[in-house]
């Protein structure tokens, strides 16, 4: 497929909001209902600290402390994870990118890979509830399904409601300390993209504060179909 063929065909979205805006819940709702391909950089990145590979050996400890990995070693994970896109429906950008030096990266390497972006998509919440969101998050270890201790429990204890596994697991890093130092360096160095998008006239707004169902529709309704 030529690089006109993939621009037509593809919807490629940037999910931006802070930690536990629900970014992941809605790029997994929007790889089932579109078929979109999610790119999670902090996936990308505990795939890479757990493999001990050069860019996770440098990113363990800062990602421990809640802190931002560095531009290269983040936009050079992307444009590995890009070059094996087959040109499907889409890519979400999920968590990336973080910082303008990111953002003005993106750019080049979606013309590098024959992609264009569609939309920007600002999960927008209350900061009070954030850290509350987080540090009840968990995730089933075989399937990637996520739950909330008190938003959205599995429907019946210690059983993953999606493919039925028993194993499950928390983020080192959604502990309140830590937390409260990504929210900082969200407002410090991400939120700042939300006005170079809406500059860019990329930028729709969404409520995330409501319930899952809700936000997804929400989201739905603010990319259109593509
Ligand atoms: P996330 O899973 O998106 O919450 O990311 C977890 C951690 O990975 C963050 O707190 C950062 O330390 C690191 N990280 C993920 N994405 C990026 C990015 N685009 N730029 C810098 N650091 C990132």
């Amino acid at each position: 497929m030529d690089a006109a063929e993939t621009q037509t065909r593809t919807a490629n979205l940037i999910l931006l909001g802070p930690p536990g805006a629900g970014k992941g819940t809605q790029a997994r709702l929007l790889v089932d209902a579109r078929g979109l391909t999610q790119l999670s950089t902090g996936d990308l990145l505990r795939a890479a600290v757990a493999a001990g590979t050069p860019a996770g050996l440098a990113a363990k400890a800062v990602m421990a402390r809640g802190e931002l990995v560095s531009d290269d070693i983040v936009v050079a994970i992307v444009d590995e994870r890009l070059a094996t896109e087959t040109g499907g429906a889409g890519v979400i950008f999920d968590g990336f990118p973080r910082t303008a030096a990111q953002a003005a990266a993106l750019d080049a390497l979606l013309e590098k890979h024959g992609m264009t972006l569609d939309a920007v998509v600002s999960l927008d919440v209350d900061d009070q509830a954030m850290a509350d969101r987080v540090s009840g998050r968990f995730t089933c270890a075989g399937c990637g399904e996520g739950y909330h201790d008190a938003h959205k429990p599995t429907a019946q204890a210690g059983v993953c409601d999606k493919c039925g596994g028993h194993d499950f697991k928390r983020r080192a890093d959604d502990n309140a300390e830590t937390v409260k130092e990504r929210l900082s360096a969200y407002h410090a160095e991400t939120a700042p993209l939300i006005a170079h998008y809406e500059a860019a006239g990329k930028l729709r707004r969404v409520d995330a504060m409501a319930d899952i169902d809700d936000v997804a529709a929400a989201v739905k309704a603010a990319i259109g179909r593509p």
